[in-house]
């Protein structure tokens, strides 16, 4: 039996991850949680019979309760009741699909807790990557990614000495925007950014997709996961998000991990690891594939990159205003309350007036994280 608490359960991630437990009779969702869609955590309830759901507040908590009096569960609110979902004692493995840095400290209370981590919110290990794998490792439990690029790097390097990776291939579609002038984007809309060509996700994720923030996101997340720094992650991109990712090894060898574009397959492969199950998704066909295509990033006008390979290097509390600029400019533009590329404008500015500290802490993370976003509003 594989017990698992799933942080975000109504999300794109998260209601992926419960059709994976749907599809194997030997999993069981002991904890579900979600931010305000109290009825579609009801609905959840009511299929997977959790012991604990949470929401963000209280009054959504007590609006859940009032729906599921009939049912043996309990309903929790806030960061604690967050935890509460996290470190549920049955569960061997919480998948983090909750959106942004929230995720970090039901995060670190799960791995202290001993729970496996399934990962698909990046922004934890962005920002808090040197507290997070020191403090896996001591537990000894496992940080699985669940995001494509990062099962795909994981999957080819199985069996194999991270000490031979020569350099990471970090594939990227290149976002619905891909091979447009800075003048294009200057009026895309969100409805136009919300247009990923091949995946289904989030709306923030989305964005960050078409800004290629996302692709940045995931260079400073591969870094972390699989001990490179970012001389050695080479993001390339191909359009028909056929290849997920690949490992290109010291003699040579590249291995890289293809397939369909489906979520469910990372994340199943991240929640039973190291065995492969049968899934039923749609197969690869070689034959009707006309072509694959490989181009490299336009960094000038996709500056999501440049300006994520800038906080990387300079490390310390810069990853955390990078991405907490762009959270709070990724919320502004989908209010449409500023334009596509003013996302790129607001990140640079905080990152330029940032006075950098070195290893920060949890608590200097998450005051960096508050200073950002007072400073834009
Ligand atoms: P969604 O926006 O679809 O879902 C986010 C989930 O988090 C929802 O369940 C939401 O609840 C919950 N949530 C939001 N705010 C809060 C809060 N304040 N407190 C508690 N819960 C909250 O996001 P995605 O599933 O797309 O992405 C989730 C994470 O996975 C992100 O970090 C993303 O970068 C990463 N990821 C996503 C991929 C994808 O294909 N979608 C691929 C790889 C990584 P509610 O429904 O109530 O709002």
């Amino acid at each position: 039996m594989r017990t698992i608490s799933v942080l975000g359960s109504t999300g794109s991630i998260g209601t992926q991850t419960l059709d994976v437990v749907r599809h194997n009779p030997d999993a069981r969702a002991a904890a579900l949680s979600a931010g305000k869609n109290v009825l579609k955590l009801e609905e959840q309830i009511r299929e997977f019979r959790p012991r604990v759901a949470a929401l963000a507040d209280e009054e959504s908590a007590m609006d859940l309760r009032g729906r599921v009096r009939d049912l043996d569960v309990r309903v929790v609110s806030g960061m604690d009741g967050l935890i509460e979902a996290a470190t549920i004692e049955e569960a061997d493995i919480t998948v983090t699909a909750i959106v942004g840095m929230i995720g970090i400290r039901p995060t670190i209370a799960a791995i202290r807790a001993g729970k496996d981590i399934a990962l698909a919110n990046k922004e934890t290990l962005v920002t808090a990557g040197h507290l997070i794998m020191p403090l896996a490792k001591e537990c000894g439990v496992r940080i699985l990614p669940v995001d494509s690029e990062h099962s795909a790097i994981f999957q080819s390097l199985n069996g194999e000495n991270y000490e031979r990776i020569e350099k990471i291939l970090l594939t990227c579609s290149g976002g619905p925007f891909r091979g447009r002038s800075g003048r294009e984007l200057k009026h895309v809309t969100v409805e136009d950014a919300l247009r990923h060509p091949n995946w289904n996700m989030g709306p923030k994720i989305t964005v960050d997709s078409a800004t290629l923030v996302n692709k940045g996101l995931e260079v400073m997340e591969a870094g972390w996961l699989f001990g490179v720094d970012a001389d050695h992650i080479e993001v390339v991109v191909q359009p028909q998000s056929v290849i997920h990712s690949a490992v290109q090894f010291i003699d040579g060898a590249v291995i890289a991990q293809m397939g369909t574009p489906d979520m469910r397959l990372p994340i199943q492969y991240a929640l039973f690891w190291p065995d492969r199950r049968p899934m039923r998704t749609d197969r690869l066909d070689l034959f009707s594939l006309r072509s694959l295509t490989f181009q490299r990033p336009d960094t000038e006008v996709f500056r999501g990159l440049p300006l994520a390979l800038r906080a990387m290097r300079r490390g310390g509390t810069m990853p955390t205003v990078f991405n907490a600029a762009n959270e709070r400019a990724v919320a502004k533009f989908l209010r449409h309350e500023i334009g596509f590329l003013d996302i790129y404008r607001i990140i640079e500015s905080c990152m330029d007036e940032h006075k950098v500290l070195p290893e920060p802490d949890l608590e200097t993370i998450l005051e960096t994280e508050k200073e950002v976003y007072r400073r834009i509003g």
